[in-house]
């Protein structure tokens, strides 16, 4: 009983004072204002190439240096900024920073680098998306090939069509696709024949389950096999012992990332390791 009141009394809360509404602009506020106060900030986790250990590219992830709060993860705040809309502003924001970045590490002679961003659904579905990264890339006189967009297996499934244009588009340019947390939707390999992909993106959650499961040593092997006779290159993420890292090397996966590896890190924290010959401490000793 207590709970069917429990329940009725938030039906009236939300009907009469709209609590929902309320609570979505106080955040949508709350983002917006941080942003204007530069709050956010981008942090970079490096991806090795597992068949010689360098370091071949960066992976941006946004992080809310929140007053009073410290370091706010994405998981609390991007799925809200989706909902309130400011992905759009947020999404813009990270694209230009990471870009931005990118430019000034090649300029000082750091990578050759690859720099992976992730999109969120609204921002993929924006219309004018692919004329904004092409004005970006040309503001700042970026190759396209050293940018690779991350988007997710439920984005390319909404709208499809709409999605094969956009990939196609992006792709065009020169921009790199991968799809990020990958086996975790629904979509078949034999799917993604229909999408230019360049790389595909382990879920971590597979890699996890690599040292109990041997289903999962399976569905990861069978994985890398069908992306490589598909011309798909395989990124693991998730990589945080010596025993899965020895794994997908035996498997050919050809790039990682993960703790074991490198953890994400600020700007100033990573510059010591771009330069060409940094190899992840596992392989150099
Ligand atoms: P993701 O793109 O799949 O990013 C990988 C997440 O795994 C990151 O969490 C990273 O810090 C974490 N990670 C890296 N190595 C390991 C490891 O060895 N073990 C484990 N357990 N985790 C590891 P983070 O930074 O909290 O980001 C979470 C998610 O938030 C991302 O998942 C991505 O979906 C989203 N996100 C992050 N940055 C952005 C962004 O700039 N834009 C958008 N739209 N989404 C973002
Ligand atoms: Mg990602
Ligand atoms: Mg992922
Ligand atoms: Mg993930």
């Amino acid at each position: 009983h207590a709970k069917e009141k429990g329940r009725n009394q938030v039906q009236l809360f939300e009907n009469g004072m709209n609590i929902r509404a309320v609570n979505m602009m106080k955040i949508s506020g709350e983002l917006h204002q941080a942003l204007e106060k530069n709050q956010m900030e981008l942090y970079y986790q490096p991806q090795f190439s597992l068949s010689d250990g360098k370091l071949v590219g960066v992976e941006a992830l946004v992080r809310w240096n929140k007053p009073g709060a410290g370091l706010v993860y994405p998981g609390d705040f991007i799925p809200l900024a989706e909902q309130t809309g400011m992905i759009l502003p947020l999404g813009q924001w990270i694209l230009e920073s990471a870009c931005r970045q990118l430019q000034l590490w090649h300029a000082r002679g750091l990578g050759p680098l690859r720099m992976a961003i992730n999109l969120s659904a609204r921002q993929f579905r924006q219309p004018g998306l692919v004329q904004d990264i092409a004005s970006l890339l040309d503001k700042l006189k970026l190759d396209p090939e050293s940018i690779e967009l991350e988007i997710t297996e439920s984005m390319l499934m909404e709208e499809m069509e709409m999605a094969v244009a956009t990939m196609a588009s992006l792709s065009s340019l020169g921009i790199k696709l991968a799809i990020d947390d990958f086996g975790t939707g629904y979509s078949s390999l034999a799917y993604l024949k229909r999408f230019p992909i360049h790389r595909l993106k382990i879920d971590k959650s597979f890699i996890k389950d690599l040292a109990r499961e041997n289903e999962d040593a399976a569905i990861v092997a069978s994985i890398i096999t069908l992306a490589h006779s598909m011309k798909i290159a395989v990124i693991a993420e998730g990589i945080e012992n010596e025993y899965q890292l020895q794994q997908l090397g035996r498997q050919a996966c050809d790039e990682g990332q993960g703790y074991l590896l490198a953890k994400p890190m600020p700007a100033e924290e990573i510059e010591p390791l771009l330069c060409q010959d940094f190899r992840y401490p596992v392989l150099r000793n």
